[in-house]
């Protein structure tokens, strides 16, 4: 987040014209240089789901105007980023630059076929498999389902009412309507509806 932008500027107020805070066991808001409560909880942003900001009102207002949960990233990372979403964040390999474990890679692909990212489990069939080989515990959910919730980015903790205010959010960001019309981002709300509809399918939401 950015404390420096402008409009945090325009808001800020000297300490003599704050509210001084009477309850000294409440908690202050989190802008710097601010006494008053903090009431109001805002999301840390991405990397952070489940961490919280807690702010003034006034405060709140204005981090969640200047509040962007892919800020930061250009349109380059954002589609990689999309990208990345749709293949799991599985590496890649590229012919010519690890040609040996390219083939290496293709091999084990095809003759182990265990790599199969978006085979969904819902039957739990290979769940016999995983139990003899692993130890640890059983996912909560799915792998399909985890990328899905990563690729909106949510944590395998949500709910179906988070998830769905998620994608509501995120469809209307990225939305060309809402852009005045661009199409430039499109892609990455074709991965959103995809995520969408896989988390449908696990019966997610
Ligand atoms: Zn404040």
């Amino acid at each position: 987040m950015n404390f420096n932008s402008r409009l945090f500027d325009r808001i800020r107020i000297g300490p003599s014209e704050a509210e001084a805070v009477e309850d000294g066991d409440a908690p202050r808001c989190d802008h710097p240089g601010c006494t008053r409560a903090g009431e109001f909880r805002a999301p840390q942003g991405r990397g952070r789901e489940g961490k919280f900001f807690l702010f003034c009102l006034e405060h709140v207002k204005a981090y969640n105007a200047t509040y962007n949960y892919f800020a930061g990233m250009d349109d380059d990372a954002l589609a990689a980023y999309a990208k990345e979403a749709a293949i799991g964040h599985r590496p890649t390999w590229k012919l010519g630059v690890n040609s040996k474990a390219a083939r290496m890679a293709q091999r084990g692909r095809v003759a182990g076929g265990g790599e199969q990212p978006d085979v969904q489990d819902a039957f739990n069939i290979f769940g016999a498999r995983r139990a003899q080989t692993a130890s640890q515990p059983e996912p909560r959910v799915g792998v399909v389902a985890r990328k899905a919730l990563e690729a909106l980015g949510l944590d395998e903790n949500a709910d179906a009412a988070a998830i769905k205010a998620k994608y509501k959010e995120l469809v209307k960001r990225f939305h060309p309507d809402a852009n005045g019309g661009d199409r430039s981002r499109e892609g990455t709300l074709q991965e959103i509806l995809k995520a969408y509809q896989q988390l449908k399918s696990t019966g997610m939401v």
